[in-house]
């Protein structure tokens, strides 16, 4: 898993980390201080070193002065000897030879050529006397000097000083000229050991060499035998340039060194060295026990930072786990860190988020359960009622919608969503193409809405209700199909027509016969069979009316209600009307009155007929509610806009809260039930329609007292409006101004 490498390299990185901090933390002061410190040693060893190599070097200096000097004066005197007795010179070369071991040679020269050489061989003094080599130039040398002092090599390559002496004469002075010469030559032996012995350190030596670098003696014999001089070593040219400094060089030896001069008198140099290793040893030992300390430091931090990283790691490596489990939803597992820091707060922390999400993914998932099953419950309750559903956003796009919706425009749901409400469903009220409002909250219906369903119609009633949260569902709209009940009352109402009609043609002729009776045998008839045949006519007269009332029903139930306008004075109309009325109130004993308070004839448009239904139903109720001796009053009032006519009677009266439902269907008040009195509860609604068609008004109005007062308004006839219409009418070319179904 690519986590484990994640893992592994932030592991990596805390230990890193870790070992970086261990090692600035205890490693860099240490490191600081040591080199501080030894670096402090370091100066103050060289500054002691140097004073004291310089006062070695002036110490072993003196000491070879001392050593020249002692050869000088033995030869000198020898000298001196000799300028007293030259012929002791056997002897004075014997006794030279034998104070000194270290005197390999000595030669006395003289000025008239002859040289006496004595030597000493396996312990015997020998001399030699020869004539002076042609080339020898000792004695050109020695012209006006006292002393001479040089170094050279002998046959065995060894180095030896030769101290040589002008032998002077009385005359020889007086002609300042030497009367010859003795040279004495020593070996640089042992006895060097002994005078350069005083060292300062265990690697301190000194070694020697003469004014021009010439090497006289060196500890080392290898040295003193490879080198006769060494006058391109460093020290050694500055000494020979007259620079007696002390300084950090290169040795002979090729080692780097502390190196000090010291003069002699004779001008020779005494080279006292020491190598820097050797000056800085004692604190090369710090530097090693700092060493040690620091490697014991780094080790100890790499483990401590690996034992640590291990411990920071670990928990880190866990939390990790646990997160990533997180991260995957795996929220049963724990992490399991006890380490008893913040890390072990931490794991807390994120085992209770996981808890927590673990329980709130259950709650939800719970929830989801249950919502799918609701959302399944409803999708089927939705598509299984048989009203449709249309669910839209604010744009009247569908947002959802239910089968039976679907169907009332033979498509499936699924086709028709994200599409326009308006144009899937072209639906038109009256005629007009309906607009739906999916902006004002609340409940809306639609009655009678007509939808083209291919060859036939839909029937249908709205229900819209505009939603006011914030969700995508503006409105929901619920389509109730009235097709089927629409067709099934439209059966029935053609029955009650057919019937009505079918009844109202025997009616007729029973009606022709009864008034033919009435006008022409009346008198011929005994009371009891004119009384018989006025009820007869009575009944006649009601069964009539009972079935124009069906039949007006059923026009008006199928919109097929038509209204003849004509130019009516309704002045007239009223006055016959009331005048018809008369016989009836008179059998009731009853005051039937009319009063035009306009004193003018009152012209209205509107049908006679449908006009002359209404008065026949306000006045015949209220002869029929109001008791007997009771008092009718109609009256005809007018202003410029309507003509008014009312109906007032003194009977029982309408209570307030029944007033509009009075003109409902087949309504009738409770005390209309118990009085007896027949009725159809038809007729309040026929007239109410009759005049609405009009563009009239009809209602009851309190009266004080007891009694009621029924009116109707139409509006006052108005030529340049009206003209048209009745001449429409009368041309016969529209049957009424007013169908309320276009389809039927
Ligand atoms: P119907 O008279 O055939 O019952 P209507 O529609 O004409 O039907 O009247 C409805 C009801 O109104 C009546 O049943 C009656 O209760 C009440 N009503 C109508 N006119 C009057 C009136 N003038 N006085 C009292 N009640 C009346």
């Amino acid at each position: 898993m690519g986590g484990g490498k994640t893992t592994r390299k932030y592991r990596s990185k805390i230990s890193v980390k870790v070992l970086i901090c261990f090692l600035i933390i205890g490693l860099v002061p240490l490191v600081v201080v040591s080199f501080v410190l030894i670096t402090a040693a370091h100066d103050q060893m060289l500054s002691v070193a140097t004073a004291k190599q310089q006062s070695t070097a002036a110490d072993l200096a003196g000491r070879v002065d001392e050593y020249l000097a002692r050869k000088t004066d033995s030869v000198t005197l020898a000298a001196r000897l000799y300028a007293a007795s030259p012929g002791q010179a056997d002897q004075i070369l014997t006794s030279l030879l034998k104070q000194d071991s270290s005197l390999q040679k000595v030669t006395i020269l003289t000025t008239d050529g002859l040289q006496r050489t004595a030597t000493t061989v396996n312990g015997i003094v020998k001399i030699a006397v020869d004539r002076i080599k042609s080339d020898d130039s000792t004695l050109d040398a020695l012209t006006g000097k006292q002393t001479l002092l040089t170094i050279n090599r002998d046959v065995n390559n060894n180095p030896q000083i030769t101290v040589g002496q002008a032998i002077t004469s009385p005359q020889s002075t007086a002609q300042k000229k030497n009367a010859g010469g003795i040279i004495a030559n020593y070996k640089v032996g042992n006895e060097w050991k002994s005078i350069l012995s005083d060292k300062d350190g265990a690697s301190s030596y000194a070694y020697v060499v003469d004014d021009t670098g010439n090497l006289v003696y060196h500890p080392d014999p290898n040295v003193l035998s490879t080198h006769t001089d060494l006058k391109n070593i460093e020290v050694v040219q500055n000494f020979v340039g007259g620079t007696v400094a002390t300084q950090q060089t290169v040795s002979e030896l090729g080692q780097k060194v502390v190196s000090t001069p010291g003069a002699t008198q004779a001008g020779w140099g005494v080279i006292v060295e020491e190598p820097v290793s050797s000056i800085y040893a004692s604190s090369n030992a710090f530097a090693d026990i700092a060493v040690s300390v620091s490697t014991i430091a780094i080790t100890f931090s790499i483990l401590a930072s690996l034992f640590l990283s291990r411990r920071l790691a670990r928990p880190v490596q866990k939390l990790l786990i646990g997160v990533r489990r997180l991260s995957q939803g795996m929220t049963a597992q724990k992490i399991d860190i006890k380490t008893k820091d913040e890390f072990h707060e931490i794991a807390d922390v994120l085992n209770n988020i996981g808890n927590n999400i673990g329980s709130m993914m259950n709650n939800l998932k719970a929830n989801n359960r249950d919502l799918t099953f609701e959302q399944s419950k409803l999708h089927s309750i939705i598509n299984s009622v048989n009203d449709g559903i249309i669910a839209v956003n604010r744009k009247g796009e569908i947002i959802s919608i239910n089968l039976p919706a679907a169907k009332l425009v033979n498509q499936i749901p699924y086709a028709l969503k994200g599409k326009r409400i308006t144009e899937i469903f072209p639906w038109k009220q009256e005629g007009e193409p309906l607009e739906l409002n999916f902006i004002r909250t609340g409940i809306t219906t639609h009655s009678d809405i007509v939808l083209a369903k291919g060859e036939s119609m839909a029937y249908l009633d709205l229900t819209v209700e505009v939603l006011d949260d914030e969700t995508d569902v503006a409105a929901i709209i619920t389509i109730h199909d009235q097709t089927a009940s629409r067709e099934l009352s439209f059966m029935k109402l053609d029955f009650v027509a057919i019937a009505a009609h079918e009844l109202r043609t025997p009616l007729t002729v029973i009606s022709g016969y009864l008034d033919m009776l009435q006008n022409e045998a009346i008198h011929e008839l005994s009371e009891f069979n004119a009384e018989s045949l006025q009820r007869a006519i009575v009944g006649a007269n009601q069964l009539r009316a009972l079935i124009n009332k069906l039949l007006n029903i059923a026009r008006i139930e199928r919109g097929d209600m038509e209204i003849f306008i004509e130019k009516l004075n309704l002045t007239d109309l009223v006055t016959k009307n009331v005048e018809e009325h008369q016989p009836i109130a008179k059998q009731k004993e009853q005051t039937l009155t009319f009063t035009n308070h306009t004193n003018i004839a009152q012209y209205a448009p509107a049908d006679p007929a449908s006009i002359v239904e209404v008065l026949n139903n306000l006045i015949g109720n209220a002869l029929k509610y109001t008791p007997r001796s009771g008092h009718i009053q109609v009256n005809l009032i007018a202003n410029e806009q309507h003509v008014r006519v009312e109906v007032i009677d003194d009977g029982p009266g309408i209570p307030e809260d029944l007033r509009d439902k009075l003109f409902t269907k087949f309504y009738r008040a409770e005390r209309s039930l118990i009085a007896g009195t027949r009725g159809t509860g038809l007729g309040l609604f026929i007239s109410r329609t009759i005049i609405e068609l009009q563009n009239g008004t009809i209602g009851i109005e309190s009266r004080e007292g007891s009694g009621s007062v029924f009116y109707f308004t139409l509006p006052v006839y108005d030529p340049t409006r009206d003209d048209a219409i009745v001449a429409k009418n009368i041309s016969g070319g529209i049957h009424g101004w007013f169908k309320k179904r276009s389809a039927h």
